[in-house]
C-alpha cells in the first residue's frame, strides 16, 4: 500500500490497545506541537514488537542541531515501540550481557521503561551504521520509546524488503555481494551483530541493501554474538541458495565475517570472491556447524579477530563481558596473557577497536 493513503493501520485495534496508549499519544502530540513533523500520515507496518508510521518533517527539526539540515516535508518513518510485556520477555537474551543497558533493564522491571532501552539501543545501532558507512536509515531523533528515522522509499512508497522485491538474477547476485558485504561490514567496522539479519530486514532501495530492525543488535563481544552471528549466516545463505549460484556455506560465510583483515567495502569484496571459489563446506558439514560449539569465552576467543580479543582482553569495552565471563571462569580470567593483551591494546590505540558513542 501507498502509506500516504491508508491513514489508519489495517490492525486497528491492536494499534490502540498496545501502541497508541495515552502516553505514546502524548509523545506523538508533543512531537507534532514541536513541528518535528507536520503530519503523521499512514502506517507502514504492524509488527509483533513495533509499528512503524510514515510522517512528513515539519520546520521544528531545523532547530535541532543534529538535524538542522533536514527539509521540510521530507518523508520520514516514525517507529513506535510496543509496550506489551509478553514480547519484551523474550527479548531479554538480547540485552542481558550488554552491561550499559542491562542496568536499565533489570533495575526498572518496567515495561515502559524497557521498551524506551529497545529504541535506545536501535538509535545507538542505527547511529553506528551510519558512522560506519553501512546503508541504513538515518536517526534523526528519539523521544521515550519512538523513533523517528529517514524513510527508505520515495512518493510516500516504502522500498520493499528483499523478501518481497522482484530482482532480476542479475541483481539479485548484486544483491548477494551486497548483503554480505553488509554483514561484514558490521562486525568488523561496527563491532555489531545484527542479531535478526534475514530478507525481512533488508530493504531493497534504489539498487542497494538497506539494513534495518536493529534493535536487537549486540556488540560483538556480547556472549551470544557468535551464536547471533551464526543464525543470521544461516539466514542469508537460506535465502540466498534458492536464488544465486555459488553461495557461500553457513560456516564459510561465518568464517569470513570473522576474519581478521580489510574492512573497507572493496577489499571485502574481493575477499568474498576469493571465499565464493575456494568454499568447499558440505551440507553435511554444515548441519555439524549449526550444532557445534561456538567461542563464547575468553578460553575459546582463538578464532575471533584480534581486534576483538584485544577489545575483550583489555575490559575496555561498553559491554563488560569480562565481567560476564569472569563469572564463568573464576580465576582463569587475567591470565598473564590476558594482562599482556590488555597493555598491548593500550598502546595500540583505535586500531580496529570502537570508541564510546556519546
Ligand atoms: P519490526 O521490529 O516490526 O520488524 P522493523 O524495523 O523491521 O520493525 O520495521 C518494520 C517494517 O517497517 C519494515 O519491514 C519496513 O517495511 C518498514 N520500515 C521500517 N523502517 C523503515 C524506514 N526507515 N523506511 C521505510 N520503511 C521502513
Ligand atoms: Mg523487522
Amino acid at each position: 500500500h501507498k502509506a500516504a493513503n491508508i491513514g489508519l493501520c489495517q490492525d486497528t485495534r491492536a494499534t490502540t490497545e498496545q501502541v497508541l496508549d495515552p502516553r505514546t499519544r502524548l509523545i506523538l502530540f508533543k512531537l507534532l506541537q514541536r513541528n518535528a513533523f507536520a503530519k503523521l500520515e499512514g502506517c507502514l507496518s504492524t509488527g509483533k514488537e513495533a509499528n512503524v508510521y510514515y510522517a512528513l518533517s515539519g520546520d521544528g527539526l531545523r532547530d535541532i542541531e543534529a538535524t538542522k539540515d533536514i527539509p521540510t516535508n521530507a518523508p520520514l518513518a516514525v517507529k513506535v515501540y510496543k509496550t506489551s510485556i509478553l514480547v519484551f520477555r523474550d527479548r531479554r537474551r538480547y540485552v542481558d550481557g550488554e552491561h550499559r543497558f542491562e542496568k536499565g533493564y533489570t533495575s526498572g522491571k518496567n515495561p515502559r521503561k524497557m521498551v524506551q532501552l529497545w529504541a535506545e539501543k536501535e538509535l545507538r545501532n542505527y547511529k553506528r551504521l551510519h558512522a560506519h558507512g553501512v546503508r541504513a536509515p538515518r536517526p534523526l531523533l528519539l523521544k521515550g520509546h519512538v523513533l523517528v528515522m529517514e524513510f527508505v522509499g520515495s512518493q510516500g512508497w516504502p522500498a520493499p524488503r528483499l523478501h518481497d522485491a522482484s530482482l532480476s538474477p542479475d541483481e539479485m547476485e548484486d544483491a548477494y555481494v551486497q548483503t554480505c558485504v553488509a554483514l561484514r561490514a558490521m562486525f568488523s567496522r561496527c563491532k555489531l551483530v545484527h542479531g535478526d539479519f534475514s530478507e525481512y530486514n533488508l530493504l531493497w532501495f534504489e539498487n542497494e541493501i538497506v539494513v534495518i530492525d536493529v534493535s536487537q543488535s549486540v556488540e560483538w563481544d556480547h556472549p551470544r554474538a557468535t551464536e547471533f552471528l551464526r543464525k543470521d549466516c544461516a539466514n542469508v545463505r537460506d535465502f540466498f541458495s534458492r536464488k544465486c549460484e555459488r553461495v557461500l556455506s553457513v560456516k564459510a560465510l561465518y568464517d569470513f565475517v570473522m576474519r581478521d583483515g580489510v574492512a573497507d567495502d572493496e577489499g571485502i569484496r574481493s575477499a568474498l570472491d576469493i571465499a565464493r571459489n575456494s568454499d568447499s563446506v558440505t551440507d553435511q558439514e554444515d548441519r555439524v556447524f549449526m550444532d557445534a560449539f561456538l567461542p563464547r569465552s575468553l578460553q575459546d576467543l582463538g578464532s575471533w579477530p584480534e581486534a576483538a580479543q584485544r577489545a575483550v582482553a583489555s575490559g575496555d569495552n561498553e559491554t563488560g563481558f569480562d565481567e560476564a565471563v569472569g563469572d564463568l571462569l573464576g580465576a582463569n580470567v587475567c591470565s598473564d596473557d590476558d594482562a599482556s593483551a590488555a597493555t598491548r591494546s593500550e598502546s595500540d590505540e583505535d586500531d580496529g577497536v570502537h570508541g564510546r558513542l556519546p
